[in-house]
């Protein structure tokens, strides 16, 4: 069943390729709109321009790591005491000895400049969730009008980006508008590649110079920090004497689109604001479920072939690829990191994927939504937290490892109940508001999937006494051994928004455009503090000794169970009775950004990140405000598009065909024949309906700027965003019946299907 267009335009093809006249220059005869069609032509006539990659010459396993200032450099360019104290920072979270710094910037300059780098950026992680650099040259003026390379300590360790116009919520006074960026010894220098020079990228926090947090790194260094200080506390009472570090591990499940970028560049709303506002669902979605791990097609698979091995290049332990449910829709993910090391590059990812697609003559979109009615893309977050040596949430083989595991289990039950609205938060933003609750992604309640058998211990643990003999079907914690759990993927619940998967927890309710960092920075800390909490209550106990350490944990986990066992839950989060059940269970329902940002804004938040170290109540609540300011300037700019494209393209467009209906009517009538006007009739209705409710939308846009950023962040939920749909819906309507060759915009068939 082919649209009308494309058998017109195989004829214009045909034309064309017959040496006849430019699509153009026809298009008064085949009018049909000459921007598509350029499009379409030029998508048909693609042919890969990157020179083809031959992994048998560069073997993927020595391309590995090979921009990256990694442990192996390090220990061949440092002396000896250099690398070890270095090593000791990296791995124990030592205080890096700053004497050492200008060994390790001489070592770092050399091999950078071996490496055709010629400028070094400290790269930071504003709040605008991007990253941001500033390049500067190694080379200075000697004085004696030449250049010297240079690269000391003091360049390593400190940057002043005159940063003034990235949001600080505040903290930073216009008087004092420098930040610093400071070296994060912790996560490795990389040196970025662009086909006319190389540049040396050091990871860095980014600060006010008081100190105050400005990024999305330093809190997520503090996190660490504090997960790291109770887990040991946690640790030493299980019985070990001295703790290895510990850290969260995250690897995450990256989905995106690609469309051809013909598509992109006549797509106004697209280019814009990240996603279509505007388009007809296509006669085929993705209802067959063909897509589906079905073959990758080929330029697709070039692209994603450079994809990775750019990111190996950087040291990015990318793994699988796989078509995902939509058309048009991929999968990337790598193999797990410590936590601080797996955010940055997993900004790297993103910023890979968009520049390779445009390589292969696509973009990449990461936007959470970017078709309306096909399912939109997320980002798994898997995360743990564990040693060197061991996984703190691997069910153990011995009575004594399974206390110990399920004590750190708990920690993860009560931080999501206790703190369901931080983390609600941390994932709010205006693209992932059209995922969450949407029935294809986890809805906006927080629960917990921990399997059947798994709950059924915890409820076990939870009736059962002190420790002392039970009655069969009680838990003695540090007695029996848990029945084995299910670590197979097979029977996963799919729905939960958290899910317990063997030995991490799966946070799915992630939007695919946004960074790591901030979810991950409130799964670290309310852990944390709950891990505070746990150790409180078990070094109060009478003895540290296996029966009584026991009976201290099972009468912990009790507690837990009982004040937030409710967060648990098994069935289906799609269903509308969990909605209601949830409502019955007490869990908090935030189905919106602006509602979610101002739930989290309490007094229980703002105790507890700064007991734990990591955002004072200043730096919370200057981020909670910048960040209801970018969803009111995201939903804003979606709505001047929306009413610049109905009312520049499509309207003109239904007003084309109305008055080719009408003249057709009257010379029809004129003639004496019969004449009908029915699809005329429609297409004035809705015309004049189009018109309408762009006129509202104008209203709805205009009321909004009161200066009150709450007040106006109700008004975006509550009215700019409903006027917007509400044009949207007649604009749809409109494709259905507006001739292909008066639509102005490229449709979802085109881009989804043309490959
Ligand atoms: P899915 O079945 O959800 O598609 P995948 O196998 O694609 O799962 O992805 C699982 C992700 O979980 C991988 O990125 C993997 O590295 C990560 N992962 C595995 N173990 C851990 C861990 N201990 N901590 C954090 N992430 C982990
Ligand atoms: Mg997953």
């Amino acid at each position: 069943m082919k649209p009308r267009f494309y058998a017109v335009f195989g004829a214009i093809l045909q034309y064309k390729q017959g040496g006849g006249l430019c699509a153009r220059s026809r298009e008064s005869e085949i009018s049909m709109n000459i921007s598509r069609l350029n499009a379409i032509a030029a998508v048909t006539n693609y042919r890969a321009t990157a020179p083809a990659l031959d992994f048998s010459k560069t073997p993927a396993r020595e391309i590995f790591g090979a921009n990256v200032f990694n442990d192996r450099i390090m220990r061949a360019r440092l002396a000896k005491p250099v690398y070890q104290a270095l090593r000791r920072t990296i791995e124990r979270g030592e205080k890096l000895d700053v004497s050492i710094a200008d060994a390790v910037a001489e070592a770092m300059r050399d091999w950078a400049i071996g490496m055709g780098a010629t400028h070094y950026a400290h790269v930071f992680y504003p709040l605008t969730g991007l990253t941001a650099e500033k390049h500067d040259s190694f080379l200075e003026p000697d004085g004696k009008g030449g250049a010297m390379t240079e690269f000391t300590a003091k360049q390593l360790i400190r940057g002043e980006p005159d940063a003034s116009s990235f949001p600080s919520g505040g903290i930073r006074a216009t008087f004092e508008a420098r930040g610093y960026t400071a070296w994060d010894v912790t996560s490795p220098a990389y040196i970025l590649e662009n086909p006319n020079g190389r540049t040396l990228c050091i990871p860095t926090a980014y600060c006010s110079w008081t100190g105050e947090a400005l990024d999305k790194k330093t809190p997520l260094l503090r996190s660490m920090q504090a997960l790291n200080v109770q887990a040991q506390r946690l640790l030493r009472i299980f019985g070990q004497k001295n703790p290895d570090r510990v850290f969260a591990t995250a690897g995450c499940e990256q989905e995106y689109f690609l469309v051809d970028r013909n598509f992109f560049f006549a797509r106004p709303d697209l280019i814009s604001a990240g996603r279509t506002l505007f388009g007809a669902k296509p006669p085929k979605g993705q209802e067959m479920e063909d897509q589906y791990f079905g073959a990758i097609p080929e330029r697709v698979l070039a692209f994603m072939l450079e994809v990775e091995r750019e990111l190996y290049k950087l040291g990015v332990p990318v793994k699988t690829r796989h078509n995902e449910v939509a058309p048009g829709q991929y999968e990337l993910a790598p193999v797990f990191e410590n936590a601080n090391v797996a955010a940055d590059h997993q900004y790297l990812t993103m910023t890979v994927l968009q520049r390779v697609a445009q390589k292969y003559g696509m973009a990449c979109l990461l936007h959470e939504k970017p078709f309306a009615g096909i399912n939109g893309s997320g980002k798994h977050l898997n995360w743990s937290l564990g040693t060197r040596k061991a996984n703190l949430l691997e069910p153990g083989e011995t009575p004594h490892a399974n206390m110990q595991f399920l004590a750190f289990c708990a920690a993860v039950i009560r931080a999501v109940d206790k703190h369901a609205t931080l983390l609600r938060a941390s994932i709010a933003h205006a693209g992932n508001d059209h995922r969450l609750g949407a029935n294809e992604a986890p809805p906006a309640i927080l629960s917990i999937f921990l399997g059947e058998q798994l709950t059924e211990v915890f409820k076990q643990i939870a009736k059962g006494g002190s420790g002392k003999a039970q009655a069969p079907g009680f838990l003695t914690v540090g007695v029996d051994t848990l029945p084995p759990l299910p670590k197979d993927a097979g029977d996963r619940n799919r729905t939960s928004p958290f899910a317990f998967t063997g030995n991490k927890f799966e946070f799915r309710a992630v939007g695919s455009s946004q960074s790591v960092a901030g979810p991950l920075v409130i799964l670290n800390t309310i852990v944390a503090d709950s891990l505070a909490y746990i150790a409180d209550e078990l070094e109060a106990a009478p003895a540290r000794t296996a029966p009584a350490l026991g009976a201290a944990v099972q009468a912990v986990i009790r507690k837990i169970m009982k004040a937030h066992g409710r967060v648990i839950f098994n069935g289906d989060n799609y269903a509308a009775a969990w909605q209601q059940e949830a409502a019955r269970r007490g869990l908090p329902n935030a189905p919106d950004t602006a509602e979610a940002i101002r739930a989290a804004e309490n007094a229980a938040n703002d105790e507890m990140l700064s007991r734990m170290g990591v955002l004072s109540v200043r730096e919370f609540h200057s981020r909670n405000e910048i960040y209801l300011e970018k969803y009111v300037k995201e939903v804003m700019t979606e709505a001047r598009l929306s009413f610049e494209i109905a009312k520049t393209l499509i309207f003109p467009a239904a007003v084309s065909y109305q008055k080719l209906l009408a003249e057709t009517a009257l010379g029809l009538k004129a003639l004496g024949q019969k004449h009908c006007t029915t699809v005329l009739d429609e297409l004035c209705g809705l015309a004049a309906e189009l018109q309408a409710r762009i006129e509202a939308l104008r209203t709805a846009i205009a009321q909004a700027g009161n200066g009150q950023l709450a007040a106006h962040a109700r008004h975006c939920r509550q009215q700019v965003i409903p006027a917007m749909d509400a044009v949207r819906a007649v604009a749809d309507q409109l494709e259905s019946i507006v001739p292909d060759e008066f639509w102005p915009l490229p449709t979802y068939q085109e881009m989804l299907f043309i490959k």
